[in-house]
């Protein structure tokens, strides 16, 4: 119907709900602004928390490592023990049998033996001693470190609650904000919805933007004239030809309180 006008009433009405459409746009995204900022508070302090965890993690690896080097030094000790034990019973058993030799020669022989016998019990003695000495070093080391992890445990376990309070009040902050979000998308026309998920992700966030004094404020380039005017009476969705997005003639707030 070339033409045709609608009569002016219904393009009244026409101008008021594409108005009102976008004004409920802008609101919508200063909701999802906000619910963006508390999705990217929310997860610096998620990623805190992950760094108290590792802290603690970390402490908890150093202590196991030294469990294990305690352990290896335990069992070395059994062992040395076992061997000092066989090596007295062998002298023991040589000095025996000295008593009931005949000959020189025999003798001469497990005189040896015991001699050499009793330089390895003094040689396994030492090494015994050292494990000894080691593990009763590293006994202290490992309950010193433990002491301190448990501080750093109850240290972190505090600050890590501190964090997650200021989690959950985030999460708690969001459901009012969610249903304002839902309130919003309810009343708008599902195409403008969806438009404006798509420009808010390849825009950065930012899918409905002002224009003033002749500019779009999404990417500050100067709107053609004609645009500006049609803009003003506000009965088209006007996108930027710059970048493409949604472009709203909001009316200045008065300020009275001077
Ligand atoms: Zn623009």
């Amino acid at each position: 119907m070339p033409g045709f006008r609608l009569p002016y009433s219904n393009r009244l009405k026409g101008v008021q709900a594409v108005k009102k459409n976008l004004e409920t746009l802008y609101e919508l995204q200063e909701i999802d602004l906000k619910l963006d900022g508390i999705a990217g508070a929310r997860n610096s302090l998620l990623t805190e928390i992950d760094a108290l965890d590792q802290k603690v993690a970390e402490a908890h690896q150093e202590m196991l490592a030294k469990d294990e080097v305690l352990a290896a030094l335990e069992a070395d000790k059994v062992q040395l023990e076992a061997t000092l034990a066989a090596e007295a019973e062998n002298i023991t058993r040589s000095e025996a049998r000295l008593k009931e030799i005949k000959t020189q020669k025999e003798y001469l022989a497990v005189s040896k033996e015991i001699t050499a016998a009793r330089k390895m019990r003094t040689e396994l003695e030492e090494q015994l001693l050292q494990k000894i000495t080691q593990s009763d070093e590293l006994k202290v080391a490992i309950a010193e470190s433990r002491s301190k992890l448990e501080a750093l445990e109850k240290n972190i376990g505090a600050q890590k609650s501190e964090v997650q309070q200021k989690v959950d009040e985030l999460e708690s902050s969001i459901a009012a904000d969610q249903s304002a979000r839902e309130e919003k998308i309810n009343v708008l026309p599902q195409s403008v919805v969806k438009r404006y998920g798509r420009l808010r992700e390849m825009r950065r966030g930012l899918a409905v933007v002002e224009a003033r004094d002749g500019s779009c404020l999404g990417c500050n380039i100067n709107l053609p004239p004609q645009l500006y005017n049609t803009l003003f009476r506000g009965d088209e969705l006007i996108t930027c030809p710059h970048c493409q997005r949604m472009v709203v003639f909001r009316q200045q707030p008065q300020v009275n309180n001077k």
